[in-house]
């Protein structure tokens, strides 16, 4: 099965630039700078490298509050065979499951990098757990919920916005994707480990 990972496109690492706001909270100031952005998503990345060496798709996030990191978090879905187990959904599970957030559900003054765009369900999380603001890397044209196919964090009939930011380290991030897809194809039919 094919599946095709594409960078941002040029208009969007444009926004990341201009630190982008998808019409979430008018007038209101970002929550990080654009330097802190693309540190931030460095560390997202380098959940998605121990995510490929574990022989996941390479997907990794990073929670942030006030400058600082909260949780960390790679796609698992292989390991634990569990279809939810996308990086972003195990980075809000930890974060409630470390008390990090004092036992409350909403997610306030967080940002969450997640180094693919997010899927519809965790777009549908990310609401739920009323996330103020989205950093993500490449698009997903096959099932990206934050800008692509759908612009859940944008959506006037639900009851949150979700500021989205795409494109930081997007070219990276669909490096990694389009290097594991290959080597997975690549791979001999019934052979051993990618
Ligand atoms: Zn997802």
């Amino acid at each position: 099965m094919s599946h095709s990972i594409v960078p941002a496109p040029a208009s969007l690492l444009t926004d990341a630039v201009a630190g982008y706001i998808s019409g979430a909270r008018p007038g209101a100031a970002p929550l990080a700078t654009e330097p802190d952005d693309l540190a931030f998503m460095a560390l997202a990345l380098e959940e998605a490298r121990l995510a490929e060496r574990e022989g996941e798709v390479p997907v990794g996030a990073v929670l942030v509050r006030r400058g600082e990191v909260i949780a960390r978090a790679r796609n698992r879905r292989e390991t634990h065979g569990d279809p939810t187990a996308h990086a972003e959904m195990l980075l809000i599970r930890e974060a409630v499951g470390s008390g990090t957030m004092g036992g409350g559900w909403r997610f306030t003054e967080v940002t969450l990098y997640v180094t693919l765009e997010p899927c519809v369900m965790c777009m549908g999380a990310s609401v739920l757990a009323r996330i103020p603001r989205l950093v993500y890397g490449c698009s997903d044209p096959k099932g990206g919920a934050a800008r692509t196919l759908y612009q859940l964090g944008n959506d006037p009939r639900l009851n949150h916005r979700v500021e989205v930011v795409g494109g930081v380290r997007g070219e990276e991030a669909g490096d990694l994707l389009r290097d594991f897809f290959r080597r997975l194809r690549a791979r001999p039919r019934g052979g051993a480990g990618p």
